[in-house]
C-alpha cells in the first residue's frame, strides 16, 4: 500500500497524518511506503501548489514544470509491480453530502469523504472500489466527533467525463490498475481533527491489504495533537549543531553556521530550513518554527568526548547529545578547547569547570519560550582563528 500526503501544501492535515505514520507507526506485517511531503516546496510555503495544482498534471506535464521530477518519481512509485492499493490524502473544503442542505453542506463539498473515481476497477488486486471506501466510510463514521463530521462516499466517475478529475493522481493509478482512493478531511477542522480522520482512514486500508502495525498512542484528537506536537530533532552538519524543536523561541541568535554552506537533516520528513536575505528560517510543514541568524564560523571535527558532571555524576557525552540537569552541570576542561555556555555570564574566557545552575543563566539566551534550553559551545583556537567545535544542549527539568 501507497500513502501520499501534501500534494497540496496548504492542506496540513494530510501532510501530518503520513507524517505520522512514517516517523511513529511500526509495521509488523505487509508493507507500507509513505509518501508523506510530495509538494514539499508548496508546504513549506503554505500555498495550493507553487507552480499550479500538481493533482491536474497526471494527465500530462510540461517537462519545464517545476514539478516534473516529483510527478513523473511518484507516476513510477505508483506504477511499480510492489504497489497495489494507493492513498491519497488531502483537506477539502466544507461536508459533502448527496443532496444540498446549506452553503457548507452540500454536493460541490469535498470535506470528510472518501473518494472513487468509480465503483470497481476489474483487473486490480482490489477491484471493488466502492465496497472498500464504503468499509473505510462506516469504520470513520463508528468514530466520529460530531454528527456534523459524517463521512459520506464521492464517486467522481472519472472516466466518464471529469475532466478535471482525468488529470489526477488517483485516476493515473486507476489507469495502471491500482486500487486507488482518496481521502479528504474538511478544512473547517483543526489540523489535529484532520489529521485523526486521516489516520483511521490510514488505518483502515491498511487493514483490507492486511498490513498490521502499532502506534506508539492512542488514536484520540488529544494524543494526536501530542504526536504533531512533540520533540523534533533538527541537526546540522552531522550532529555539530542540534536543535530539539520544542516549544523555540521565534528567533535564535550568533547561530554558528558555515558561511559556505547549509546542511541539516530531521527525524521527520516535514522539518526545512530555507534560506533568507540575514539567515535561514525553520518551517514545519505549514508552521513557522524559528529564524536563524548566524554568526558564521569555520568548523573543526564536532567532538565526540565530553566529560561533564551533572548533578554530582560523571557523564559522557557527544556533539548533538541533550543532557538533562535537574540543579547543575560541570563542564570538564579540554585542551586547546574552549567552552562558552550561552546565556551564562563568567569572569573567565573558558567557562568549563565551572558549577552552573539554572539562577546563573539568563533566560533571554534559552533556546526555549520557558527558559530551560540552553546552548554550551565549543571553540578551538586554530591559525589564530576560533574555529567551531561541537555544541551540547542542557536542558533544566
Ligand atoms: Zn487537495
Amino acid at each position: 500500500m501507497l500513502v501520499i500526503g501534501g500534494i497540496q501544501g496548504d492542506e496540513p492535515g494530510g501532510f501530518l497524518a503520513a507524517s505520522i505514520v512514517a516517523t511513529d507507526y511500526n509495521i509488523t506485517k505487509g508493507s507500507l511506503w509513505v509518501v508523506p511531503n510530495l509538494n514539499f516546496p508548496s508546504i513549506i510555503q503554505r500555498n495550493r501548489g507553487t507552480k499550479g495544482d500538481m493533482n491536474r498534471k497526471f494527465g500530462h506535464i510540461d517537462q519545464d514544470d517545476p514539478d516534473f521530477k516529483a510527478v513523473t518519481n511518484i507516476k513510477k512509485v505508483i506504477a511499480d509491480q510492489n504497489v497495489s492499493l494507493v492513498l491519497n490524502l488531502h483537506d477539502g473544503s466544507g461536508f459533502y453530502r448527496p443532496n444540498y442542505i446549506n452553503e457548507d453542506e452540500n454536493p460541490r463539498k469535498w470535506g470528510n469523504t472518501c473518494i472513487i473515481d468509480q465503483e470497481r476497477l476489474e483487473g486490480a488486486k482490489y477491484p471493488d472500489l466502492n465496497a472498500i471506501a464504503t468499509r473505510v466510510k462506516d469504520k470513520i463514521n463508528e468514530n466520529i466527533l460530531n454528527q456534523k463530521h459524517t463521512y459520506f462516499i464521492k464517486n467522481t466517475q472519472t472516466a466518464k467525463g471529469d475532466l478535471e478529475m482525468l488529470k489526477s493522481l488517483t485516476y493515473y493509478a486507476v489507469t495502471q490498475d491500482k486500487s486507488a482512493f482518496a481521502n479528504e478531511a474538511s478544512k473547517n477542522l483543526n489540523a489535529e481533527q484532520r489529521t485523526y480522520y486521516h489516520l483511521l482512514a490510514i488505518e483502515e486500508y491498511m487493514r483490507v491489504v492486511g498490513i498490521e502495525f502499532t502506534r506508539p498512542f492512542k488514536l484520540t484528537v488529544q494524543d494526536v495533537k501530542k504526536a504533531i506536537e512533540k520533540e523534533i530533532r533538527l541537526s546540522f552538519y552531522d550532529d555539530a549543531f542540534v536543535l530539539n524543536i520544542h516549544n523555540l523561541k521565534g528567533a535564535l541568535n550568533f547561530v554558528p553556521l558555515k558561511k559556505s554552506e547549509i546542511n541539516y537533516s530531521s527525524s521527520n520528513p516535514l522539518i526545512a530550513v530555507i534560506k533568507e536575505q540575514n539567515g535561514y528560517k525553520v518551517q514545519y510543514g505549514n508552521r513557522f518554527v524559528t529564524r536563524l541568524n548566524p554568526q558564521y564560523f569555520e568548523h573543526v571535527e564536532p567532538l565526540k568526548d565530553i566529560s561533564l558532571i551533572v548533578d554530582g555524576k560523571n557523564l559522557n557525552a557527544k556533539s548533538g547529545d541533550k543532557i538533562g540537569v535537574k540543579n547543575s552541570f560541570n563542564i570538564a576542561k579540554q585542551s586547546e578547547i574552549r567552552t562558552n555556555v550561552i546565556g551564562y555570564n563568567s569572569k573567565n574566557i573558558d567557562e568549563a569547570g565551572e558549577n552552573i545552575t539554572k539562577n546563573r543563566m539568563l533566560k533571554s539566551f534559552s533556546i526555549d519560550k520557558e527558559g530551560n534550553v540552553y546552548r554550551v559551545e565549543f571553540y578551538k583556537k586554530q591559525e589564530g582563528k576560533d574555529k567551531f567545535a561541537g555544541m551540547i544542549l542542557v536542558e533544566f527539568r
